[in-house]
């Protein structure tokens, strides 16, 4: 399958702190990628090396074959940021307008307005949309162009349940009419709902990259605290640390965890059992893995 976007040991730098640490990463054609992961964890600089927004300190970044500094591979994207700022005088209809006639292939303003539940709204001044009305906008924006490829910068910041169900159909319709797309969220659950496929970063690096279901596994995982002087070996533990006195043990399935430190009678008090981050679940996960080899 054709690769249109591709890192290759990209690291970038901002000074001193490390936004990406050696990310090889190729997104094909058709695809639908989720990039998950906490604030922080590098995804906006992923997007902005793809986009040609920045440059990576090290490595190698490919888009539709050739340069993201390219204008003509740009011409071929559509990107929504995280915050986009429209001219408030400006109508719905004639922002669309404007977009679109920079590109020499346009998307069909009726069909764009629809699909992303904005006909309605054509007419009225961007001063006067909601937050989430303008929100709906930026994105149907990326698409106006008929770009081969679609960034999206956690698109549905700000949204209700509603503006996201119709910003959802819009980037499904494009997905089905063969269009391929890369979206960040901070959400397993947003991303659950659109992606096929999701990358995992965190700390500038790719944790993991499967599918949705694989990911829904190793994600839930729950950290079971306890205080104990020592403890048996027990099953299914991920990941243990002591700190301030307690031992916090990382796993899949507290419940048999618990049963058999209970058979084992070792004696324990404090028992409390919590989900973890997104980030704790896979820094830990990934630390285990690395210290096997
Ligand atoms: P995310 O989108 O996952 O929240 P970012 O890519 O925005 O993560 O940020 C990754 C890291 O790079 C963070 O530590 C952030 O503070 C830092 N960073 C991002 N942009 C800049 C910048 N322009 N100058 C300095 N540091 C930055």
């Amino acid at each position: 399958m054709t690769v249109l976007a591709r890192t290759a040991e990209v690291t970038r730098r901002y000074g001193d702190v490390l936004a990406l640490d050696r990310v090889s990463l190729d997104i094909r054609a058709g695809e639908l990628v989720g990039l998950l992961g906490p604030n922080g964890a590098g995804k906006s600089t992923l997007i902005n090396l793809f986009t040609g927004l920045r440059r990576p300190t090290s490595g190698t970044v490919e888009l539709l074959g050739g340069s993201p500094q390219d204008p003509v591979m740009r011409r071929d994207i559509g990107v929504t940021p995280q915050e986009t700022g429209l001219p408030e005088a400006l109508r719905v209809g004639e922002v669309v307008d404007f977009v679109s006639a920079h590109f020499p292939n346009r998307s069909d303003r009726a069909e764009l307005l629809d699909r992303f539940g904005l006909r309605d709204l054509v007419r009225r001044q961007i001063g006067g949309l909601s937050g989430g009305q303008k929100r709906r906008l930026a994105v149907a924006l990326a698409f106006a162009g008929r770009p081969k490829m679609v960034f999206l910068d956690e698109p549905t910041t700000g949204l209700d349940v509603e503006g996201r169900r119709a910003l959802w159909d819009g980037i499904r319709a494009f997905h089905d009419d063969g269009g391929t797309i890369l979206l960040t969220s901070h959400y397993l659950e947003e991303i659950e709902a659109l992606a096929q496929r999701v990358v995992v970063v965190g700390h500038g690096r790719v944790l993991a990259d499967d599918t949705v279901p694989a990911i829904r596994d190793m994600v839930g995982v729950r950290r079971v605290t306890l205080s104990a002087d020592t403890l048996p070996e027990l099953p299914g533990v991920l990941g243990s640390e002591r700190a301030d006195g307690r031992v916090h043990l990382l796993t899949a399935d507290p419940d048999r965890l618990v049963v058999e430190l209970v058979r084992s009678g070792a004696p324990f008090s404090g028992l409390e059992i919590r989900p973890t981050t997104l980030e704790e679940a896979f820094l830990t996960i990934t630390a285990r893995e690395n210290a096997h080899v």
